[in-house]
Protein backbone atom coordinates (compact mmCIF):
# COMPACT_ATOMS: atom_id res chain seq x y z
CA UNK A 1 0.00 0.00 0.00
CA UNK A 2 1.18 3.65 -0.23
CA UNK A 3 1.10 4.42 3.05
CA UNK A 4 3.73 4.73 5.39
CA UNK A 5 2.87 3.18 8.42
CA UNK A 6 5.51 4.05 10.73
CA UNK A 7 7.57 7.16 11.14
CA UNK A 8 11.21 7.02 12.70
CA UNK A 9 10.10 4.18 14.34
CA UNK A 10 7.09 5.17 15.74
CA UNK A 11 3.16 4.92 14.65
CA UNK A 12 1.39 6.84 12.86
CA UNK A 13 -2.20 8.53 14.20
CA UNK A 14 -4.70 8.15 10.96
CA UNK A 15 -7.85 10.43 11.46
CA UNK A 16 -10.44 8.89 9.26
CA UNK A 17 -13.26 10.24 7.93
CA UNK A 18 -16.36 7.64 7.74
CA UNK A 19 -19.26 7.76 5.76
CA UNK A 20 -22.55 9.98 6.84
CA UNK A 21 -24.81 7.86 5.87
CA UNK A 22 -23.72 5.99 2.61
CA UNK A 23 -21.64 3.00 3.56
CA UNK A 24 -20.06 3.28 -0.22
CA UNK A 25 -18.79 6.68 0.89
CA UNK A 26 -15.75 5.30 1.85
CA UNK A 27 -12.71 6.29 0.33
CA UNK A 28 -10.45 3.71 -1.08
CA UNK A 29 -7.51 4.65 1.10
CA UNK A 30 -9.85 4.75 3.95
CA UNK A 31 -10.31 1.16 3.85
CA UNK A 32 -6.55 0.92 3.05
CA UNK A 33 -5.63 2.26 6.47
CA UNK A 34 -8.34 0.71 8.31
CA UNK A 35 -7.54 -2.57 7.35
CA UNK A 36 -3.51 -2.18 7.59
CA UNK A 37 -3.33 -0.27 11.15
CA UNK A 38 -2.46 -2.66 14.22
CA UNK A 39 -5.86 -0.63 16.16
CA UNK A 40 -9.00 1.61 15.30
CA UNK A 41 -10.41 3.56 17.91
CA UNK A 42 -13.48 4.33 17.23
CA UNK A 43 -16.48 5.87 19.14
CA UNK A 44 -18.76 3.22 19.65
CA UNK A 45 -16.98 0.28 18.19
CA UNK A 46 -20.52 -1.70 17.35
CA UNK A 47 -21.45 0.88 15.07
CA UNK A 48 -18.33 0.89 12.99
CA UNK A 49 -18.32 -3.20 13.37
CA UNK A 50 -21.14 -2.76 10.69
CA UNK A 51 -18.84 -0.42 8.56
CA UNK A 52 -16.08 -2.59 8.71
CA UNK A 53 -18.02 -5.65 8.54
CA UNK A 54 -19.30 -3.87 5.34
CA UNK A 55 -15.57 -3.28 3.75
CA UNK A 56 -14.82 -6.94 5.06
CA UNK A 57 -12.05 -5.06 7.43
CA UNK A 58 -11.20 -7.23 10.77
CA UNK A 59 -9.05 -4.51 12.09
CA UNK A 60 -9.33 -5.00 16.44
CA UNK A 61 -10.88 -2.43 17.56
CA UNK A 62 -10.99 0.14 21.00
CA UNK A 63 -13.46 2.31 22.07
CA UNK A 64 -12.71 5.60 22.26
CA UNK A 65 -15.35 8.09 23.13
CA UNK A 66 -16.52 11.89 25.37
CA UNK A 67 -16.46 9.76 28.49
CA UNK A 68 -13.43 7.60 28.18
CA UNK A 69 -11.09 9.84 25.88
CA UNK A 70 -8.39 11.40 28.30
CA UNK A 71 -8.73 7.83 30.40
CA UNK A 72 -7.41 5.77 27.17
CA UNK A 73 -5.32 8.35 25.21
CA UNK A 74 -2.04 6.75 27.65
CA UNK A 75 -2.93 3.60 26.14
CA UNK A 76 -3.35 4.72 22.24
CA UNK A 77 0.01 7.21 22.85
CA UNK A 78 1.78 3.95 24.24
CA UNK A 79 1.01 1.97 21.16
CA UNK A 80 2.25 4.74 18.95
CA UNK A 81 5.36 5.35 20.86
CA UNK A 82 6.16 1.70 20.42
CA UNK A 83 5.61 1.80 16.36
CA UNK A 84 1.91 0.65 16.32
CA UNK A 85 -0.25 2.97 14.05
CA UNK A 86 -3.75 3.48 14.89
CA UNK A 87 -7.12 4.78 13.01
CA UNK A 88 -9.16 6.89 14.87
CA UNK A 89 -12.95 6.71 13.41
CA UNK A 90 -16.24 8.86 15.01
CA UNK A 91 -19.82 7.32 14.09
CA UNK A 92 -19.95 9.31 11.11
CA UNK A 93 -18.27 11.48 9.13
CA UNK A 94 -14.90 13.46 9.83
CA UNK A 95 -13.45 13.07 13.89
CA UNK A 96 -13.07 15.82 15.92
CA UNK A 97 -15.95 17.82 14.23
CA UNK A 98 -18.34 17.79 17.14
CA UNK A 99 -16.88 14.64 17.70
CA UNK A 100 -14.78 13.11 20.43
CA UNK A 101 -10.86 12.71 19.46
CA UNK A 102 -9.22 16.30 20.50
CA UNK A 103 -7.29 15.61 23.24
CA UNK A 104 -5.81 12.48 21.55
CA UNK A 105 -4.98 14.49 18.51
CA UNK A 106 -3.50 17.69 20.79
CA UNK A 107 -1.65 14.95 22.51
CA UNK A 108 0.15 13.42 19.96
CA UNK A 109 1.04 16.45 18.17
CA UNK A 110 2.71 17.70 21.73
CA UNK A 111 4.25 14.66 21.15
CA UNK A 112 5.82 15.04 17.52
CA UNK A 113 4.19 12.05 17.24
CA UNK A 114 2.46 12.12 13.39
CA UNK A 115 -0.81 12.79 12.75
CA UNK A 116 -2.14 12.10 9.00
CA UNK A 117 -5.63 12.51 7.86
CA UNK A 118 -7.75 10.61 5.99
CA UNK A 119 -10.20 13.20 4.22
CA UNK A 120 -13.97 12.60 3.12
CA UNK A 121 -17.27 12.95 4.48
CA UNK A 122 -18.56 15.35 7.07
CA UNK A 123 -22.37 17.13 6.94
CA UNK A 124 -20.88 20.34 7.63
CA UNK A 125 -19.26 20.79 4.44
CA UNK A 126 -21.58 18.20 2.29
CA UNK A 127 -24.89 20.55 3.21
CA UNK A 128 -22.94 23.77 2.35
CA UNK A 129 -22.00 22.21 -1.16
CA UNK A 130 -25.71 21.67 -1.83
CA UNK A 131 -26.89 24.70 -0.02
CA UNK A 132 -26.85 27.04 -2.71
CA UNK A 133 -25.56 30.13 0.12
CA UNK A 134 -22.24 31.56 -0.11
CA UNK A 135 -19.68 29.30 0.02
CA UNK A 136 -16.65 31.06 -0.06
CA UNK A 137 -16.87 32.46 3.80
CA UNK A 138 -18.84 30.30 6.27
CA UNK A 139 -18.48 30.03 10.15
CA UNK A 140 -19.18 26.45 11.36
CA UNK A 141 -21.01 26.45 14.89
CA UNK A 142 -21.63 23.46 15.96
CA UNK A 143 -24.60 22.42 18.16
CA UNK A 144 -26.20 25.26 19.54
CA UNK A 145 -26.55 25.06 23.33
CA UNK A 146 -29.63 23.11 24.22
CA UNK A 147 -31.41 25.92 26.60
CA UNK A 148 -33.19 28.00 24.70
CA UNK A 149 -32.28 31.19 26.51
CA UNK A 150 -28.54 30.55 25.81
CA UNK A 151 -29.45 29.43 22.32
CA UNK A 152 -31.43 32.53 21.63
CA UNK A 153 -28.29 34.85 23.11
CA UNK A 154 -25.59 33.10 21.01
CA UNK A 155 -27.88 33.56 17.88
CA UNK A 156 -28.45 37.16 19.25
CA UNK A 157 -24.50 37.51 18.90
CA UNK A 158 -24.20 36.11 15.54
CA UNK A 159 -26.87 38.21 13.66
CA UNK A 160 -24.71 40.42 12.01
CA UNK A 161 -21.96 37.37 11.41
CA UNK A 162 -21.17 38.48 7.00
CA UNK A 163 -20.30 34.39 6.72
CA UNK A 164 -22.40 31.94 6.24
CA UNK A 165 -23.73 29.94 9.05
CA UNK A 166 -23.86 25.97 9.88
CA UNK A 167 -25.02 24.26 12.59
CA UNK A 168 -26.10 20.66 13.17
CA UNK A 169 -29.11 20.22 14.96
CA UNK A 170 -31.24 16.95 15.76
CA UNK A 171 -34.99 15.91 15.25
CA UNK A 172 -35.47 16.92 18.72
CA UNK A 173 -35.22 20.83 18.42
CA UNK A 174 -34.80 21.95 14.89
CA UNK A 175 -38.67 23.17 15.07
CA UNK A 176 -37.76 25.24 18.27
CA UNK A 177 -34.56 26.15 16.35
CA UNK A 178 -35.98 27.18 13.23
CA UNK A 179 -38.57 29.35 15.00
CA UNK A 180 -35.67 30.99 17.15
CA UNK A 181 -33.77 31.66 13.86
CA UNK A 182 -36.74 32.93 11.85
CA UNK A 183 -37.65 35.49 15.20
CA UNK A 184 -33.78 36.50 15.49
CA UNK A 185 -32.09 36.75 11.72
CA UNK A 186 -35.86 37.96 10.93
CA UNK A 187 -37.95 35.80 8.82
CA UNK A 188 -36.75 37.32 5.54
CA UNK A 189 -33.14 35.93 5.57
CA UNK A 190 -32.72 32.96 3.27
CA UNK A 191 -31.65 29.82 4.72
CA UNK A 192 -31.47 25.72 3.99
CA UNK A 193 -32.29 22.76 5.85
CA UNK A 194 -30.33 20.00 4.67
CA UNK A 195 -31.97 16.23 6.33
CA UNK A 196 -30.21 12.65 6.11
CA UNK A 197 -27.64 13.66 3.47
CA UNK A 198 -26.26 10.44 1.41
CA UNK A 199 -29.74 8.79 2.86
CA UNK A 200 -33.02 7.45 1.71
CA UNK A 201 -34.62 10.37 2.91
CA UNK A 202 -31.85 12.66 2.15
CA UNK A 203 -33.90 16.34 1.45
CA UNK A 204 -32.50 19.64 0.98
CA UNK A 205 -34.69 22.66 1.91
CA UNK A 206 -34.63 26.47 1.21
CA UNK A 207 -36.16 29.02 1.42
CA UNK A 208 -36.59 32.16 3.59
CA UNK A 209 -36.11 31.20 7.73
CA UNK A 210 -39.76 31.85 7.59
CA UNK A 211 -40.53 29.22 4.95
CA UNK A 212 -38.39 26.94 6.78
CA UNK A 213 -39.70 27.07 9.99
CA UNK A 214 -43.48 27.06 8.78
CA UNK A 215 -42.57 24.26 6.68
CA UNK A 216 -40.65 22.19 9.17
CA UNK A 217 -43.27 22.75 12.09
CA UNK A 218 -46.35 21.46 9.44
CA UNK A 219 -44.92 18.44 8.29
CA UNK A 220 -43.67 15.46 11.20
CA UNK A 221 -41.57 13.82 8.49
CA UNK A 222 -39.60 16.76 8.06
CA UNK A 223 -38.65 16.58 11.69
CA UNK A 224 -37.27 13.10 11.31
CA UNK A 225 -33.46 12.51 10.92
CA UNK A 226 -30.28 14.36 11.44
CA UNK A 227 -30.32 17.91 9.88
CA UNK A 228 -27.83 20.41 8.86
CA UNK A 229 -29.33 24.19 9.36
CA UNK A 230 -27.87 27.08 7.27
CA UNK A 231 -28.47 30.70 7.38
CA UNK A 232 -27.64 33.32 4.51
CA UNK A 233 -25.10 36.37 5.79
CA UNK A 234 -27.44 39.16 5.77
CA UNK A 235 -25.94 40.69 2.38
CA UNK A 236 -27.88 37.74 0.57
CA UNK A 237 -31.46 38.92 1.76
CA UNK A 238 -32.30 41.82 -0.10
CA UNK A 239 -35.06 43.23 1.87
CA UNK A 240 -33.60 42.89 5.61
CA UNK A 241 -30.11 43.82 4.51
CA UNK A 242 -31.51 46.77 3.61
CA UNK A 243 -33.70 47.15 6.53
CA UNK A 244 -30.78 46.41 8.95
CA UNK A 245 -28.57 49.30 7.00
CA UNK A 246 -31.46 52.01 7.29
CA UNK A 247 -32.67 50.91 11.12
CA UNK A 248 -28.39 51.34 11.82
CA UNK A 249 -28.52 54.89 9.86
CA UNK A 250 -31.65 56.15 11.72
CA UNK A 251 -30.01 54.86 14.89
CA UNK A 252 -26.56 56.02 13.99
CA UNK A 253 -28.28 60.11 13.67
CA UNK A 254 -30.25 59.69 16.81
CA UNK A 255 -27.25 58.44 18.39
CA UNK A 256 -25.64 61.69 17.75
CA UNK A 257 -28.28 64.03 18.26
CA UNK A 258 -29.18 62.22 21.96
CA UNK A 259 -28.83 60.65 24.69
CA UNK A 260 -28.26 56.75 24.20
CA UNK A 261 -31.96 55.76 26.09
CA UNK A 262 -33.81 58.17 23.74
CA UNK A 263 -32.44 57.61 20.38
CA UNK A 264 -33.18 53.92 21.14
CA UNK A 265 -37.01 54.68 21.94
CA UNK A 266 -37.16 57.24 19.00
CA UNK A 267 -35.34 54.49 16.54
CA UNK A 268 -38.32 51.75 17.88
CA UNK A 269 -40.60 54.47 17.15
CA UNK A 270 -39.38 55.21 13.92
CA UNK A 271 -38.30 51.92 12.29
CA UNK A 272 -40.83 49.31 14.42
CA UNK A 273 -37.75 47.40 15.24
CA UNK A 274 -37.58 45.33 18.86
CA UNK A 275 -35.97 48.11 21.49
CA UNK A 276 -33.50 45.21 22.84
CA UNK A 277 -32.41 44.74 19.98
CA UNK A 278 -32.02 48.28 19.00
CA UNK A 279 -30.13 49.29 22.73
CA UNK A 280 -28.14 46.34 21.93
CA UNK A 281 -27.08 47.66 18.61
CA UNK A 282 -26.78 51.27 20.28
CA UNK A 283 -23.94 49.83 22.77
CA UNK A 284 -22.03 48.12 19.66
CA UNK A 285 -21.84 51.37 17.96
CA UNK A 286 -21.55 53.79 21.08
N1 LIG B 1 -18.38 14.21 12.65
C1 LIG B 1 -19.61 14.40 11.92
C2 LIG B 1 -19.33 15.18 10.64
O1 LIG B 1 -18.18 15.30 10.25
O2 LIG B 1 -20.28 15.64 10.02
C3 LIG B 1 -20.68 15.04 12.77
C4 LIG B 1 -21.01 14.32 14.04
S1 LIG B 1 -22.25 15.09 15.00
C5 LIG B 1 -22.18 14.16 16.49
C6 LIG B 1 -23.72 14.49 14.30
C7 LIG B 1 -24.54 15.62 13.65
O3 LIG B 1 -24.05 15.87 12.34
C8 LIG B 1 -26.00 15.27 13.46
O4 LIG B 1 -26.76 15.55 14.62
C9 LIG B 1 -26.39 16.19 12.32
O5 LIG B 1 -26.60 17.50 12.78
C10 LIG B 1 -25.11 16.15 11.47
N2 LIG B 1 -25.20 15.06 10.50
C11 LIG B 1 -24.50 13.90 10.50
N3 LIG B 1 -24.86 13.13 9.46
C12 LIG B 1 -25.80 13.81 8.78
C13 LIG B 1 -26.56 13.55 7.61
N4 LIG B 1 -26.43 12.41 6.95
N5 LIG B 1 -27.44 14.49 7.19
C14 LIG B 1 -27.60 15.64 7.86
N6 LIG B 1 -26.90 15.95 8.98
C15 LIG B 1 -26.02 15.05 9.43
Amino acid sequence: MSQQPVSNGRGVLYVVATPIGNLDDLSRRAIEVLGSVAHIAAEDTRHTRRLLRHHGIDTPMTPLHEHNETRVLGRIVGWLEAGESVALVSDAGTPLISDPGFPLVRECRRRGLKVSPVPGPSAVVAALSVSGLPADSFCFHGFLPRQRAARRERLERLRRSTSTLVFYESSHRIESTLADLAEIFGGGRRGCVARELTKRHEEILDGTLGELAERVAADPDRRRGEFVVLVAPPEQTGEEGRFEGETDQVLALLLEELPLKQAVSLAARITGENRNRLYRRALEMH
